[in-house]
């Protein structure tokens, strides 16, 4: 592309590659990290548009990133392409409570859209435990979804709109603040394409209102398949837990002897968190560790345990720190008097 582009930003982001040694690659990923030709930051729809339509005209691959926390590689740079990174397109665009919703330009990272609406008692449902970092844009890209997808859905179950720059550079709204769109899904389709379909500078997204309280539980079993069987008997009950997360043994040992925090010595865990009302939570506890019980072949005693939070209006978290949330209750629980209960 040489150095004499007629477009500001990209003219920007050469001057900028040429006076500092930056580095794009996908930060997991490093195995094959590996400088693009060029990478643009831009701060409009339009810009993007722009960089698009030079790319497309001049046959130069882009790769769309959001904060290049993807485990799958498409973030990748390849030596001969653009990559286009939307972190500077981060800012919230509409809040509109009375229709549980926020607009939002793609670059904003997960946590911080419940972060703009959490004040007023909402929150952003899909939480990828890498949420403190990624992009809704990446989310989008990867359909991505947390710990609590078991009661909230995943992206595409939470995503009401886009604004999508073709790669060509045309600029197409799909979706938006209605509750769905007559025709084909495109919104489908786009969630979970990878960034191949164009690139999303804007979304609308339902929000949701925040619970009570919620509590999780750590439940031990003697074999992971009797974990497997307890798990099935709570759906069947209809009691749907906003979280169910298994561990094994390996698992169980390499964070015990990471955080030190005291999982019993068991070949497997579930940690189910439960939330609402005080009432609510204490009723699908109780169905809970019944059916526990019951696959526990009614040795109540020692065959689990349990961990009682106090409700919290914590902010909510992701799946690999749902266990060290658990964690540190367990550890709160025997630090400020508060017992964990044990059944
Ligand atoms: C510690 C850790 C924990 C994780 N936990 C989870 C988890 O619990 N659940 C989960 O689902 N994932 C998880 N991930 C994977 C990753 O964080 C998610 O896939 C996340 O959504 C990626 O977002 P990102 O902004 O980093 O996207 P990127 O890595 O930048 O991009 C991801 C994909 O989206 C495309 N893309 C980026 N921006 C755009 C755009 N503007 N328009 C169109 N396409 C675009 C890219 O080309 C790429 O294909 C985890 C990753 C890490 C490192």
């Amino acid at each position: 592309m040489g150095s004499d582009s007629d477009l500001p930003i990209m003219q920007e982001a050469i001057d900028i590659l040429e006076s500092f040694d930056i580095q794009i690659e996908v930060d997991i990923v490093s195995a094959h990290s590996c400088l693009p030709m060029i990478a643009v930051l831009p701060e409009t729809t339009q810009q993007v548009s722009d960089v698009l339509r030079v790319c497309y005209e001049e046959g130069v691959p882009v790769v769309p990133r959001g904060s290049g926390t993807s485990l799958a590689g498409g973030a990748m740079p390849t030596a001969d392409c653009v990559i286009l990174g939307v972190a500077k397109l981060n800012n919230v665009l509409e809040t509109d409570y009375d229709n549980r919703l926020i607009r939002v330009q793609s670059g904003r990272t997960n946590l911080s859209v419940s972060g703009a609406v959490e004040e007023d008692g909402f929150f952003y449902a899909p939480d990828p435990s890498s949420q403190l970092a990624c992009a809704i844009a990446g989310n989008i890209g990867m359909n991505s979804g947390g710990a609590h997808c078991l009661k909230y859905g995943v992206t595409t179950n939470n995503l009401m709109g886009v604004t999508m720059v073709m790669m060509d550079g045309e600029i197409v709204e799909i979706g938006g603040s209605h509750l769905d769109s007559a025709g084909l899904d495109l919104l489908g389709v786009i969630c979970g394409s990878e960034g191949q379909l164009g690139v999303v500078t804007e979304a609308t997204l339902r929000i949701l209102s925040k619970p009570v309280g919620a509590r999780p539980v750590l439940i031990a079993f003697d074999k992971n398949e009797v974990a497997g069987a307890c798990v099935a008997d709570i759906i069947k009950a209809g009691v749907l837990p906003v979280a169910m997360e298994f561990m094994d043994r390996l698992c169980i040992e390499t964070s015990e002897n990471f955080a030190n925090a005291g999982y019993p010595n068991a070949e497997a865990l579930l940690i189910v968190e439960v939330e609402g009302s005080e009432l609510e939570i204490q009723e699908q506890l109780t169905k809970i560790i019944s059916i526990a019980e019951k696959h526990n072949h009614g040795k109540a005693s020692g065959t689990y345990q349990t961990v009682s939070l106090r409700l919290t209006d914590k902010p909510r978290v992701g799946s690999s720190l749902l266990a060290l949330y658990a964690l540190s209750g367990w550890q709160l629980g025997a630090k400020q008097a508060q017992e964990p209960t044990r059944l």
